[in-house]
């Protein structure tokens, strides 16, 4: 076992490699992050939502036990970032109302529930008149829903600037070019970017759904394929003091993200194109269901939209793939790479004093 931290190097600045840089930082590792653009991925286009229960689908167990102890983690890493910096990352844990716009879409609630059930998850039924505040803004026919304890959010911007200032209060040294080659080299991990070359002791790999940089990507065994995803930003509405709103739309999810003073994030379109750019048919699927459930918006401002690509596995399944022995790469996490980042961070931590 390496007796005493040496230089890490970390390729991409996305919450996972962000939070990874962060730990290996902590622990007294001399840590190189290289990224062209850190935050401009899928981290970028996050809602922020820390959910396990109301993630929960069918087939996905073994990832929501793993999500449960996100929030625990989460809670950690703000104590520590907050050590590091000074400032307080909030987390809003006022739990995930779940609602159905019409009769087929409270069918989909109570399968659900069914699924959630068998989990093991604890929900509540709550109705407009035993929770009002619940069903604030909410459309006056939706008149129940489920109430799901534990799941919170916080806001990915705001993390990834606290995250940046505790880079640079512990010497982490961001390189903004891209990697084109990685590898080993006399048991010493390699990188090339179009300026320059970078050497370490261990290395980690957090490209989110990008391609590996040469060299590693032929001796990696995953694949991971991106999942286009848009969040639609929003002024006028707020629930923040109320449960994250979710709801299915005549077949289709939706979320409400609500911020303090009226921001809020709508989502999450999900298709499989890696193309950036907005559809307009998926923005007015996603502003017509929002409209629906939540007719308060017809005056909110419309702030902006923000597209990102989704990395997930064959198996939905975050992974850690350790490739020619010193190098991590940890992916996969799909639709909950905010969530899982923390956890992601602490494997990338374990490598990093595993490697002899
Ligand atoms: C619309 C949408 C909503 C979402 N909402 C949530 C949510 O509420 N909760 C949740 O938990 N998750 C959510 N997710 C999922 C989450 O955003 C992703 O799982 C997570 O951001 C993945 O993080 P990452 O760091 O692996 O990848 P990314 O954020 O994509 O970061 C990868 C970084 O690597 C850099 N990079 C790539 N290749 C190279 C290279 N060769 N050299 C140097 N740098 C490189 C890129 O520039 C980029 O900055 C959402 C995703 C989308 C799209």
């Amino acid at each position: 076992m390496t007796s005493t931290p040496g230089d890490a190097l970390v390729v991409g600045g996305g919450i996972i490699g962000a939070t990874s840089a962060f730990r290996l930082a902590t622990e007294g590792w001399r840590v190189t992050l290289y990224d062209p653009e850190p935050g401009s991925g899928a981290t970028y286009a996050a809602a922020g939502m820390i959910a396990p229960t109301a993630e929960i689908a069918p087939g996905e167990e073994e990832n929501y036990r793993l999500q449960c102890g996100a929030l625990g983690a989460w809670r950690e890493l703000a104590r520590s970032l907050y050590d590091v910096t000074g400032e307080t990352l909030t987390i809003v844990e006022h739990g995930t109302l779940l609602v159905g716009f019409d009769a087929s879409d409270r069918r989909l609630v109570a399968q659900y529930e069914a699924v959630a059930t068998s989990y093991g998850v604890r929900s509540h039924r709550v109705t407009r008149a035993t929770h009002p505040d619940y069903f604030q803004h909410v459309s006056p026919r939706v008149s129940e829903g489920l109430y799901l304890e534990g799941d919170a959010w916080l806001d990915p911007d705001h993390a990834m600037s606290l995250l940046t200032l505790a880079h640079e209060a512990l010497g982490v040294s961001l390189v903004r070019e891209e990697v084109v080659l990685a590898g080993v080299d006399n048991s010493r991990v390699e990188v090339t970017t179009t300026e320059r070359r970078g050497l370490g002791d261990i290395g980690v790999l957090a490209t989110g759904a990008r391609a590996l940089p040469g060299g590693v990507a032929q001796r990696a065994d995953h694949v991971v394929r991106p999942v286009r995803g848009m969040t639609v930003r929003v002024q006028g509405v707020d629930r923040s003091a109320q449960p994250t709103l979710r709801a299915f739309v005549r077949g289709r999810p939706l979320y409400l993200v609500s911020r303090p003073g009226g921001y809020g994030v709508l989502g999450a379109s999900s298709d499989e194109q890696r193309e950036l750019v907005v559809e307009a048919g998926e923005l007015q699927r996603l502003l017509r269901d929002a409209l629906d459930i939540i007719p308060s918006l017809e005056s909110a401002a419309l702030v902006e939209t923000r597209q990102g690509l989704r990395p997930a596995s064959r198996s939905l399944s975050p992974f850690v793939e350790v490739i020619d022995g010193r190098w991590a790469w940890l992916s996969g996490h799909y639709r909950h790479g905010v969530t899982l980042a923390p956890l992601a961070a602490n494997e990338a931590l374990s490598f990093a004093r595993s490697v002899r």
